[in-house]
């Protein structure tokens, strides 16, 4: 990577305004340490853009995102806009940014910190044995994209169904995305699919294997998604890359999310072909604590390390921002949502400053 870096910046609402401060908090003292300019532009999305203008995404927010060499987000969404219709609500900009954007790989990884083994859920010994995985998620094509309808029954009934279909060329490039990952990772992938009963999910293992072949140094095997949800929490370690489908992978990466304990420690990417990636962590706007200096920054910051590694291919700068996160967390501070007895309670800004303070 070189020269100026624009990166359109969505605070959005609620928790996200303070998450997203210190991730540019964050990303400016990386620019000071290896040499980058970020050049940030703030724009309105989801409920704050609703009061501003009318509606959550406005176009000049899409017009300047497409602009800009990566996207942060922090979080849309909040009581206040709870009851509008839902093409009104502020989480209809999160759709229609991965839309305008072409954002087709969704990127979930499930740390589990062992600083933090304690929250997670799963029996000692299976958390003793670490947990990361990357689960890489289709995202515009599946069940959630297509032919749905109502009819009527013979016997005057409802019925309804929704259409899973995927084209070669959707499931080639989420696979080549996901074995290039693996490439920067330990070298292997999972498929996720349901070929013993899907004929969706034949034609998916059949171009995943075809791809395969353009990459014999990661290995690969399959399972089906029921018994990937067990292995899940049975044997996690199992895991490195899992590459799936929309709708099989909107479950699974919050089943692998949730066995990392929480919520605000995890970030995402969504990625499509050449334009910005979308960054953002996987919470929501937690209106909860909103306002209250609360907030666990870290899932946001984490972002910001994705989008170093795989929006600008910056590997030592991804490190440097992760491992600033593990040091303090080895210094026992934590936001309350991860605090438990004998560590040292700071709040957002603290928590930012300290991780800004530890990347070298
Ligand atoms: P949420 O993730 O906002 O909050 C769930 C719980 O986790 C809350 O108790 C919250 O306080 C806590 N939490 C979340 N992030 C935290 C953090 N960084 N630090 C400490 N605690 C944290 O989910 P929700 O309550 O279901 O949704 C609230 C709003 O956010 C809704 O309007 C929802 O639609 C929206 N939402 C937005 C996104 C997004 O912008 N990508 C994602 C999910 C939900």
């Amino acid at each position: 990577m070189s020269g100026v870096q624009k990166i359109a910046l969505i605070p959005g609402d609620g928790i996200g305004p303070e998450v997203t401060a210190e991730t540019v908090n964050i990303l400016s003292k990386v620019g000071e340490l290896y040499g980058h300019q970020f050049i940030f532009t703030e724009l309105p999305a989801g409920g704050c853009a609703i009061d501003s203008f009318g509606e959550p995404l406005p176009q000049s927010t899409i017009d300047e995102c497409k602009k800009s060499d990566a996207v942060i987000l922090g979080a849309v969404g909040g009581w206040k806009w709870d009851n509008l219709p839902g093409d009104k609500r502020p989480e209809r900009a999160l759709l229609g940014l991965r839309g305008e954007l072409g954002l087709y790989a969704n990127l979930r990884p499930a740390l589990l910190h062992k600083e933090l083994k304690h929250a997670c859920p799963l029996r000692a010994d299976i958390a003793e044995g670490g947990i990361d995985i990357m689960v890489v998620r289709e995202l515009t094509g599946g069940m959630y994209f297509g032919d749905r309808g109502r009819k009527e029954t013979a016997n005057g009934g409802q019925a309804a169904w929704d259409t899973e279909m995927y084209s070669v060329s959707e499931v080639r490039r989420i696979a080549e995305t996901a074995f290039n990952i693996a490439r920067k990772r330990s070298r292997r992938v999972t498929n996720v699919d349901k070929a013993n009963v899907l004929e969706s999910s034949r034609l998916w293992r059949e171009t995943v294997l075809e791809v395969a072949k353009n990459f014999p140094d990661v290995a690969l095997d399959h399972m089906y998604v029921d018994n990937a949800s067990m292995q899940l929490i049975r044997d996690p370690r199992h895991f490195d890359v899992i590459v799936t489908t929309n709708m099989f992978g909107d479950i699974l990466s919050d089943e692998a999310s949730q066995i990392t304990g929480s919520i605000g420690m995890l970030p995402s990417a969504s990625l499509g072909d050449g334009g910005p990636g979308l960054f953002e962590p996987i919470h929501g706007s937690a209106p909860d604590i909103a306002g209250k200096d609360l907030a666990n920054p870290v899932a946001a910051i984490l972002s910001a390390a994705m989008m170093m590694r795989y929006a600008f291919h910056c590997e030592r700068e991804a490190a440097a921002i992760e491992n600033a996160v593990t040091r303090v967390l080895e210094q026992r501070y934590r936001t309350g949502d991860i605090f438990s007895p004998g560590m040292r309670s700071v709040g957002t800004k603290e928590m930012g400053r300290l991780i800004a303070n530890e990347i070298n």
